[in-house]
């Protein structure tokens, strides 16, 4: 007879279909927003490609509501975030699922954000959308291996450069935003600018890095200001969706520059920059075939030589200072952490806290999302030892989660000011 034991119940994976070439004709494909200057840039690209493309708009405590109902809540807030905003925009009426696709990043590496496509998917199919196409933004898609979207050199320049202007204009605009004599002057010449740049996009106008470029800072170093430099500089560093996000860092930018602050916002391409020295830095301590150390310092060096040229303009410029290399970085975090920690923002959140502090911004805002462990390490890990290297960091770690109420975030952020403008030199 037969000896009956109980089978283990293996769940079926949650599938979702594959975007197609026929897809690209039909569906519009959502991405949920991030940085709202580089994704209308980002936006254009896929245009351009001959996609209908929509990068949301930003979160409300609705999109946060959604993301608890479909992702567990012990997950990290960035994945309730993004998660909630598409199944938000699905079920909002507003797009037919039989013409929607969902796009999400997924980095592949160490954290939650490698299972960010997993957790749509789930939450797709548990909304009723499992018909709907998830297409993972990976390496996978650069490297050509998303059918319906065929990413050549053409396209990935363009997401460069989307992400060179977006710095460049969120950096300018921070710098010149609390002096503007002219109330909502700077953001008007941002939308301006990102019109001029999705326009070029879109037409495939040729045009040269440093033109370009060297109108906008033109544009920004003669807009009338008033007070210059008068207020004590703030830095924000962390997570990335929580650092850049308005609606999920609950409009953090705005806050300080109310509370008399100038905010400074280290840049995306650091990060990406940071996703490439990955192999070139772990190639110090373990295997990693040399083709791939290879590639990697070859794009570390494409993109600086590009990135040359803004600091070029930017050193003539004649209130803006040119942006540090990822070499100078990298030298900065070694003494404090191995550059082999790579997950969530690894090294990078170290080595950005420390950049601050040395160009003279010593007021830090380090945002730490709920359930990120990485960023506790490389974050709040390293602060005992920043305040003994450096006595004059001010530098205060501010929580998100659902749940977190927003008293509790600017009192923090009060303090931390208080004491910015009582050191600010007179
Ligand atoms: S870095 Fe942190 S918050 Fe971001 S996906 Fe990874 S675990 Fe989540």
């Amino acid at each position: 007879m037969p000896i009956l034991i109980d089978q283990p119940v293996v769940k079926q994976p949650h599938r979702t279909p594959e975007f197609t070439a026929h897809d690209k004709e039909i569906r519009t494909i959502l991405c949920p927003q991030m940085a709202p200057i580089h994704f209308a840039l980002f936006q254009a690209v896929f245009e351009n490609h001959g996609c209908r493309f929509e990068v949301l708009p930003e979160v409300d405590r609705g999109a946060v509501e959604e993301g608890l109902r479909y992702v567990n809540n012990d997950v990290c807030y960035p994945a309730i975030v993004v998660v909630g905003q598409l199944i938000q925009a699905l079920k909002s009426g507003k797009y037919d699922p039989d013409r929607t696709a969902l796009m999400i990043s997924q980095t592949c590496g160490g954290c939650r954000s490698t299972n960010y496509a997993t957790f749509l998917k789930i939450a797709a199919a548990k909304a009723g959308f499992h018909h709907v196409p998830v297409i993972p933004f990976s390496v996978d898609i650069a490297n050509g291996n998303t059918k319906g979207i065929n990413v050549n050199y053409k396209m990935l320049k363009k997401m460069f450069l989307a992400f060179l202007y977006g710095d460049l204009l969120q950096k300018l605009s921070n710098s010149c935003r609390p002096y503007e004599t002219v109330r909502g002057s700077v953001n008007a010449l941002v939308e301006i600018w990102i019109n001029r740049l999705r326009k070029a996009i879109l037409s495939n106008e040729k045009h040269h890095v440093a033109d370009f470029a060297a109108r906008i800072v033109h544009d920004f170093d003669t807009i009338e200001l008033t007070g210059e430099r008068t207020r004590p500089q703030v830095g924000i560093v962390g997570e990335i969706l929580v650092k850049y996000h308005p609606g999920a860092n609950n409009h953090l930018i705005s806050l300080i520059e109310q509370e008399g602050g100038e905010v400074v916002v280290p840049n995306i391409l650091d990060f990406m920059l940071y996703c490439l020295t990955s192999d070139e830095q772990r190639k110090r301590y373990s295997h990693v075939p040399f083709l791939a150390g290879l590639k990697s310092s070859a794009g570390v060096w494409l993109i600086e030589r590009q990135r040359n040229k803004i600091r070029n303009i930017l050193q003539k410029s004649r209130r803006f200072a040119p942006m540090g290399t990822i070499r100078h970085l990298i030298q900065l975090a070694e003494p404090i952490v191995s550059t082999c920690n790579h997950t969530g923002e690894g090294w990078l959140l170290t080595a950005e806290m420390v950049e601050l502090i040395e160009e003279g911004i010593p007021n830090i805002v380090c945002v730490q999302p709920f359930g990120c462990l990485p960023n506790h390490v490389t974050g709040k890990g390293v602060l005992k030892e920043l305040r003994s290297r450096y006595a004059n960091a001010n530098i205060t770690t501010i929580d998100y989660d659902p749940g977190s109420t927003e008293v509790n975030q600017l009192n923090r952020i009060k303090l931390l000011m208080a004491v910015a403008l009582r050191n600010l030199p007179k």
